[in-house]
């Protein structure tokens, strides 16, 4: 499978902001605690209250050996089974005598991995899979292949953090689709997990862009964040965290000094224009968010991506590219601009910009010093580009084996 992908892959670049997403702001739903991840975390639950083993440090996995009688270095295989092995099913895990295993099954631990209900293949190689939770919700996550000039492969997969999203941006489906739930942390880690055994390759890069905002379920992407790089180890460079800003968030991520890539779905150079783009931007002004990205700079050193969807008339004026320029510019260095020219979506009111506009719109930054990326469209964009696509599965919060579901499947595999 990945010879073919990787033929299909052969595209310049995909930036690891290939994926657009907007977020937006509900200080109430941002106001909640957000806590640290720490050495010690309590096991995640799955939707049936089993406890659940994926997401858990070695020396989780060592304690609940302990816990069971076991010695410590029970814990290490079980941590070598979940993590290199990758395997689904206490009843698999092969290397363990029989007994523990029926222990680990008695006391109420499951994995945490759920099946993939459906996968979409793209001519270009980027694959939409769509994940069964336990509560028989669908999330979808995507891996996107890429194989640069100098013939380095990367696997990016794009994650979701909730099912649905409570925002509602202007051009996004998802959340006029509805939201259902946040995802737990395993639910979060399982996708990267499930690109993998797609693709038979490890992934390289994740992007949170996927659905819901990150930011809004900070505790859990936290945590599956820290698994993914401690315990799956994937650098943590090679993770971005996208939002379109939730108040008090920015600063509490930054706390965690992650060396990992904020991405700000910013798509409008002045509040007035944000707020009709991102309605849920009244919760942030416009100069609160770029002052909160300037310190997340400074705090973690890591550069702070911009994400810009072009809109047709509406924010794709050399004049729009002029004044974003001017605010990058005035709230400092380490910026950088990702333009997407957005993809129609059934329904929208949005269209896509010509390529004269986009290219003129990159220039007019390029040419006032701001580094710019655009994003090179791929074969499944129109459904697959989390975050702004008009995604037909998600018109609404999910459910597997739903006549809904069936017909939008349907849809999706003949595009
Ligand atoms: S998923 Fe869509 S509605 Fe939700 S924050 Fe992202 S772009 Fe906005």
């Amino acid at each position: 499978m990945r010879a073919s992908l990787l033929h299909h892959a052969r595209t310049s670049h995909v930036s690891r902001a290939f994926l657009s997403r907007t977020l937006t702001v509900s200080a109430a739903a941002a106001a909640g605690p957000v806590s640290v991840p720490s050495v010690k975390m309590a096991a995640s639950k799955s939707q049936s209250g089993s406890r659940v083993l994926l997401g858990m440090s070695g020396d989780e996995l060592q304690q609940v050996a302990l816990d069971l009688g076991q010695q410590s270095y029970r814990g290490k295989q079980l941590h070598h089974i979940l993590y290199k092995r990758k395997v689904k099913e206490i009843h698999d895990f092969v290397q363990l005598p029989l007994e523990f295993r029926r222990e680990l099954q008695e006391a109420g631990w499951s994995v945490g991995r759920s099946p993939i209900h459906k996968a979409v293949t793209a001519a270009d190689g980027t694959v939409k899979l769509l994940i069964k939770l336990e509560d028989n919700l669908l999330v979808e996550t995507v891996g996107i292949p890429v194989e640069d000039d100098k013939g380095s492969f990367r696997l990016t997969a794009c994650v979701s953090s909730q099912v649905g999203c409570p925002l509602r941006c202007s051009f996004c489906a998802t959340g006029k689709g509805g939201f259902s739930r946040n995802l737990k942390r395993h639910e979060i880690i399982e996708q990267v997990l499930a690109i993998e055994e797609v693709f038979k390759h490890r992934v390289t890069n994740v992007v949170f862009m996927g659905m819901g905002e990150p930011m809004m379920n900070m505790k859990e992407v936290l945590e599956a964040h820290r698994c993914l790089n401690k315990d799956v180890q994937i650098g943590q460079r090679m993770i971005t965290i996208s939002t379109v800003g939730v108040p008090n968030t920015i600063k509490r991520l930054a706390s965690h000094k992650l060396q990992s890539t904020l991405a700000l779905s910013l798509h409008a150079p002045n509040q007035k224009l944000r707020e009709k783009i991102v309605p849920s931007a009244k919760a942030y002004p416009l100069d609160a968010i770029m002052k909160d990205c300037r310190d997340y700079f400074l705090e973690t050193s890591r550069r702070v991506s911009f994400e810009y969807t072009l809109l047709a008339g509406v924010n794709d004026a050399v004049e729009h590219a002029i004044e974003l320029a001017e605010l990058l510019h005035k709230w400092g260095r380490g910026h950088h601009v990702n333009i997407i020219p957005f993809n129609p979506i059934e329904g929208s009111e949005y269209k896509r910009p010509y390529k004269k506009s986009v290219l003129a719109f990159a220039a007019a930054l390029e040419s006032r010093k701001i580094t710019v990326s655009t994003r090179q469209t791929r074969g499944l964009d129109a459904s697959a580009a989390c975050g702004q696509l008009r995604n037909e599965f998600q018109k609404r919060p999910l459910h597997a084996g739903t006549d809904h579901q069936q017909s939008q499947s349907e849809v999706a595999i003949a595009s």
